[in-house]
């Protein structure tokens, strides 16, 4: 049976398009030198074998790239000093330049990388308070072609897509900046143990390179991360969280933000493609969904828009049945901002509501606000080449 709402062509089509002029540039490094980062493991035999290399060599490259954090082929030990020379003539392994990096008072810390063409984002690393680990919240794009009314990021155009060696390498950046690769001993690292695809841009939007930088992070031979590990936020692309789910199955975030179409219309202006009926469908049918692996409704709370007590009645009953969960997230202001953060009580009252019905309800604390790093806060100066435009 087909599904009426399940990916069709010519919708795949039409996101591509809307994006495909802003692919990411070659990954070729400055002196014309390949970056061996991003390939898939297919890819990456199939570069090495070209340049003469045995089948043999991916295998091994691939572990010193993703297992062990190596970006020096000198540091390749179990290849030959000759082959480790040749390689290094022909290849790079890359990373995004760290433009600046800041640490809140709470330990967030956040990085502006650069990339190759000299476009910015940012990538937030916060621990968890009470354990010794933490999430990497990583960016998708330089900008959104969205514009939420509440966020930050939507006020910057989107300029590009980012690359999947860039979206993986914003990870790896950050295991490097905490040590974080597995010694030559073989310890795993902990801190930074899960993925959020939280950052500036929409993700399904940028499908291809997020998966192909998740299908990299998920590799058990590399970095290693399970799908559960993983959680990717939307804003409601409702055919592309079908393919996400079919192909990916990492854990899902969707923005609802509002209950009403009228209002979702307003400040999520993706509602007036896919409303809230749609993308309620598509979580619905989301197959990673379950008891053990429930969805996240993200829910903003902006005082006396969408946080009171009839809002919360409709959000569980728009939500019944749905293995999920409501992360309720106090507004973050920035500069410009036009809403203010729901009262304490009010925040408080909409939680009990939802928790009473049977979904987990935890209010997001802020975390990182102090260096504009929180939910919604990030943005950079990074605009089109005018050659672009
Ligand atoms: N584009 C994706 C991924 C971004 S995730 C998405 O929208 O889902 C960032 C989360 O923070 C989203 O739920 C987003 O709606 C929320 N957010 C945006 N601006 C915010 C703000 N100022 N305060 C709190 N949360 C915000
Ligand atoms: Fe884009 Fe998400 Fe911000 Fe909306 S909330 S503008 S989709 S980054």
């Amino acid at each position: 049976m087909t599904d009426p709402l399940a990916l069709n062509e010519a919708e795949r089509a039409r996101i591509l398009a809307k994006t495909a002029r802003f692919a990411p540039p070659e990954a070729v490094a400055g002196d014309g030198r390949r970056d061996l980062v991003g390939l898939s493991r297919a890819e990456l035999r199939a570069v090495l074998e070209a340049a003469g290399e045995a089948p043999f060599r991916a295998k091994q490259v691939w572990h010193w790239i993703y297992y062990q954090g190596a970006t020096d082929f000198a540091r390749m030990s179990s290849i030959a000093r000759p082959t480790q020379a040749r390689l290094a003539e022909r290849f790079v392994v890359g990373r995004p330049d760290v433009a600046t990096v800041q640490t809140s008072s709470d330990e967030t810390r956040k990085w502006l990388f650069r990339f190759r063409d000299g476009q910015e984002a940012e990538t937030v690393y916060i621990p968890d308070k009470y354990e010794d680990r933490g999430a990497v919240c990583i960016s998708s794009q330089v900008g959104c072609t969205l514009s939420c009314r509440f966020c930050n990021t939507g006020t910057q155009p989107l300029v590009r897509n980012l690359g999947a060696a860039e979206i993986v390498g914003q990870f790896m950046a950050a295991r490097d900046a905490y040590g974080e690769w597995p010694s030559p001993k073989g310890e795993t690292p902990r801190l930074l143990s899960t993925i959020v695809l939280m950052g500036m841009g929409e993700p399904l939007y940028n499908y291809e390179n997020v998966a192909r930088a998740m299908v990299i992070a998920m590799d058990n031979e590399g970095i290693g991360l399970s799908r559960r590990r993983i959680t990717l936020s939307t804003s409601g692309v409702v055919p592309m969280m079908d393919r996400c789910g079919a192909e990916l199955g990492v854990n899902l975030a969707v923005s609802l933000h509002a209950v009403r179409d009228e209002l979702r219309d307003e400040i999520v202006p993706l509602n007036r493609k896919y409303p809230i009926r749609e993308v309620i469908a598509a979580c619905r049918r989301y197959p990673a969904a379950s008891n053990a692996r429930r969805i996240t409704f993200e829910y903003v709370m902006l005082k006396g828009i969408n946080d009171s007590e009839g809002d919360a009645h409709e959000l569980i009953r728009l939500i019944a049945g749905i293995p999920a969960k409501v992360n309720l997230i106090p507004f973050n202001p920035w500069p410009g901002s036009p809403y203010e953060t729901s009262t304490p009580k009010a925040i408080d009252r909409f939680a009990k509501i939802v928790n009473d019905a049977g979904f987990s309800s935890p209010v997001r604390a802020p975390r990182g606000r102090d260096i504009l790093a929180a939910c919604g806060q990030l943005r950079t100066a990074s605009r089109r080449h005018p050659a672009a435009a």
